[in-house]
């Protein structure tokens, strides 16, 4: 069992195919199947599984191709390459090729195909099972042939397949470090007893937290700890990082492919002209309501969304450029805001929130250098936590982020490459908060925004997010909220809470 593909096209021509033209086309049809259409085919490949013309027919100036094919020299990679034999072919008869009408086109993948697996785009105009197979017939004009959007599809199809066998499944987890045990001096909910007291409040939006004077100060005091403990010692350097995230961005990382259901979206007025917008300012004098329809017709977008994944707005910085040696590795990181996700209903506390802070660490460089890069953050992040915060802690390889961002499972195909997540012990919810991550990223950024390096090396890249909600919660639920009990390193960065509220 192979997949299949068959298309049946028109090619039209700008005059009659007489007889003798016919002869013509004969004779490159036979070229194309015995020659053309086995060129970069592996010699073992049988002869069933190519691309072939399978019947041909002219009527009028009309040229009627069925192209049948399995794996190799695919059924629309035939019909572009017969179109290239045959043009000046009959360009030698004064006929040139006006257009390509593309008939039908079916693909049939073999094995069982949920009914899930069946991507939910417009191109499928029918589905037809057959035993342990099933064919899709396809609405593509020659464009979409050309541009490869069946390839698309079918490419769909197998990262959905493989999703819904996974479906039930936990996600991929390996454990790969697991610190010593501590001993448990607080069960507490600490988003709970900082809200009594008073180290934060709710935002008005879903989601978000204001932050008073004493939680700052402890996040402060953790961002100490990673700058001076990690980020320094490590040679990264500060940049900001835009927190507005087009779709241009987002197309090259590949968050366009998953990150639908968790994005907050931005858009913008079609116009600034105060004149456009009186009658919306007018209705909010006059009944105290922001008229939210009416302003979402006068707006153009969604144009993109609020940072999702620190690390994307990054790379245009280094898009389409070629990297001196002698400046590799790159290491850089960013805290210049927040990131938003809109989690749903699985908000909860300070660990899962619609606004977060987080620190991304990000560097480049050659394979080596960044595998390099990556193996010293570890190290780093390991003393942090069991010498200076004297957590409690694990660290497990996990489907590689953006493979997860992109709604695929499973885990990269190279060991090299790939996400760690820690992950810190909660003692009142008896549970386990990923609370960071380290990943080696492979050339998936550099290729996305073509970047290079100028000894030709494959430039590779890796990232780390550091939330600073999640561990500031993981080190309250172990440490809990009395600054005397926290370890050394923390309490002499912390010094006294600040407390300059008083509600009567
Ligand atoms: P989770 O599995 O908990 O949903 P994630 O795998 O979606 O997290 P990543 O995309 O790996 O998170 O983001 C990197 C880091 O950003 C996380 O390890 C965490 O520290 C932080 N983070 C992600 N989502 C949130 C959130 N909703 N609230 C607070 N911090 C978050
Ligand atoms: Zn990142
Ligand atoms: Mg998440
Ligand atoms: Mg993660
Ligand atoms: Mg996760």
């Amino acid at each position: 069992m192979f997949i299949r593909f068959a298309v049946t096209a028109d090619l039209h021509f700008s005059g009659s195919i007489t007889p003798d033209i016919a002869l013509a086309v004969e004779s490159a049809v036979a070229e194309a199947n015995e020659v053309v259409f086995r060129r970069g085919v592996p010699a073992d490949a049988p002869d069933e599984q190519i691309g072939r013309i399978t019947e041909w027919h002219a009527d009028g100036s009309v040229v009627t191709l069925r192209i049948e094919s399995g794996p190799y020299t695919r059924a629309h990679d035939a019909l572009f390459r017969f179109r290239k034999l045959i043009a000046p072919v009959l360009g030698r008869h004064r006929l040139g090729l006006r257009e390509i009408a593309v008939r039908r086109f079916t693909v049939t993948v073999p094995g069982h195909v949920p009914d899930e697996a069946v991507p939910k785009v417009p191109f499928i105009r029918e589905v037809v099972r057959h035993g342990e197979s099933v064919e899709l017939e396809l609405a593509c004009t020659a464009a979409d042939l050309e541009d490869r959007v069946p390839d698309r599809i079918v490419r769909l199809i197998e990262e959905k397949k493989e999703a819904a066998l996974f479906g039930g499944k936990a996600e991929h987890w390996e454990l790969v470090y697991e610190s010593q045990k501590r001993p448990r001096i607080y069960a507490g909910n600490p988003t709970e007893e900082m809200l009594a007291r008073g180290w934060l409040r709710h935002g008005a939006s879903r989601g978000q937290w204001i932050y008073a004077p004493q939680a700052v100060r402890l996040f402060r005091a953790l961002e100490e700890i990673v700058v001076e403990e990690i980020i320094r010692p490590l040679g990264f350097v500060e940049m900001i990082f835009p927190k507005f995230v087009p779709w241009e961005v987002w197309i090259r990382s590949g968050h366009a492919k998953g990150v639908y259901p968790e994005i907050y979206y931005v858009s913008t007025p079609k116009t600034r002209d105060p004149a456009y917008w009186e009658d919306i300012a007018d209705t909010f004098k006059v009944t105290g309501e922001v008229p939210v329809d009416r302003i979402r017709d006068r707006l153009d977008g969604p144009i993109g969304g609020m940072c999702y994944a620190q690390c994307p707005p990054f790379w245009p910085f280094v898009q389409g450029e070629t990297l001196a040696n002698d400046c590799l590795p790159i290491r850089v990181f960013d805290r210049s805001g927040t990131s938003h996700r809109y989690e749903s209903g699985g908000i909860h506390g300070i660990e899962r929130v619609d606004e977060f802070h987080r620190i991304e660490v990000l560097w480049l460089g050659t394979a080596d250098q960044t595998v390099e890069t990556a193996d010293r953050l570890h190290e780093a992040y390991r003393r942090v936590f069991d010498d200076l915060l004297e957590l409690e802690w694990r660290s497990a390889k996990v489907t590689p982020w953006f493979m997860a961002q992109e709604g695929l499972v499973g885990e990269s195909a190279s060991a090299d490459i790939g996400t760690r997540d820690y992950e810190a012990y909660l003692p009142y919810s008896d549970s386990w908060l990923e609370f960071q991550n380290v990943s080696v990223n492979g050339d998936k950024y550099p290729k996305g925004f073509t970047v290079k390096i100028q000894s030709g090396a494959d430039c590779w890249s890796g990232c780390s997010g550091i939330g600073l909600e999640r561990w500031t919660a993981a080190f309250l639920a172990q440490k809990g909220l009395e600054p005397a009990a926290w370890p050394e390193a923390v309490i002499r960065r912390v010094g006294e809470m600040p407390e300059i509220f008083r509600f009567l």
